[in-house]
């Protein structure tokens, strides 16, 4: 089992970047919320969020989250501000060999599924990022005061479209499954017994195995 914690970054009093009538802790979360719904459809994989609504968690309190779950990898999502476009994305300074190895994967397939500038592999001493005892990265996707970008953030289907990037990086990197059928739980199979011109042939067969316990139907088809 792969146990995924996602971080929508900010929260309640803290609304990140903002611009155009955006707000990044509204997109990171849709974001994040919408990962773990596509993860849902892969075995084997168990996701964690440090929020599902708009309130506050301190940075520490989120890899405190991920620590104690006991999480394998901590993906923290954010969006940009302060004049650029693009995507980057961020690991600890200390550069651990697993987590430069997973950045590189999820860097590459994120950048190569949006289509959009890749403003770099970068480094940085963020709290989430050195508080966190497993492989960590934080990647910001676009920018919130870039008039062009902010248009496409706006639109929900983009915003899907950053989580299905995250997800397909994720599944390079743990061999990710689909689940066969997504709707087990929906689903029943049916066994037919027997096809009768005769109607009464029919309900024969069928007290003869209600008598042995089946439950029975008699469903009429046109031939
Ligand atoms: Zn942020």
């Amino acid at each position: 089992m792969v146990k995924i914690f996602i971080d929508p970054g900010h929260g309640g009093d803290d609304a990140g970047a903002e611009a155009n009538g955006l707000a990044e802790k509204d997109l990171v979360l849709t974001i994040s919320l919408e990962m773990q719904a596509l993860l849902n459809r892969y075995e084997n994989v168990e996701v964690q969020l440090s929020r599902e609504k708009d309130i506050s968690v301190s940075l520490s309190v989120r890899a405190q989250m991920a620590n104690d779950w006991d999480a394998d990898y901590f993906i923290s999502v954010h969006v940009n501000a302060g004049g650029g476009s693009g995507f980057e994305s961020y690991i600890h300074t200390s550069k651990a060999s697993e987590t430069v190895n997973r950045r590189d994967t999820m860097h590459q397939v994120i950048v190569n599924t949006l289509n959009v500038t890749d403003r770099g592999k970068k480094e940085a001493n963020f709290a989430v990022l050195r508080e966190t005892a497993m492989p960590a990265i934080l990647t910001e996707n676009l920018f919130v005061d870039n008039e062009s970008e902010a248009e496409k953030l706006s639109n929900s289907s983009f915003l899907t479209e950053i989580a299905q990037a995250h997800v397909n990086g994720l599944v390079e990197l743990f061999d990710l499954e689909e689940t066969e059928n997504n709707n087990t739980e929906d689903v029943l199979y049916t066994v037919q017994v027997g096809a009768f011109e005769n109607e009464e042939n029919a309900r024969r067969l069928a007290e003869e195995l209600e008598a042995q316990g089946y439950e029975t139907y008699i469903k009429k088809v046109s031939t």
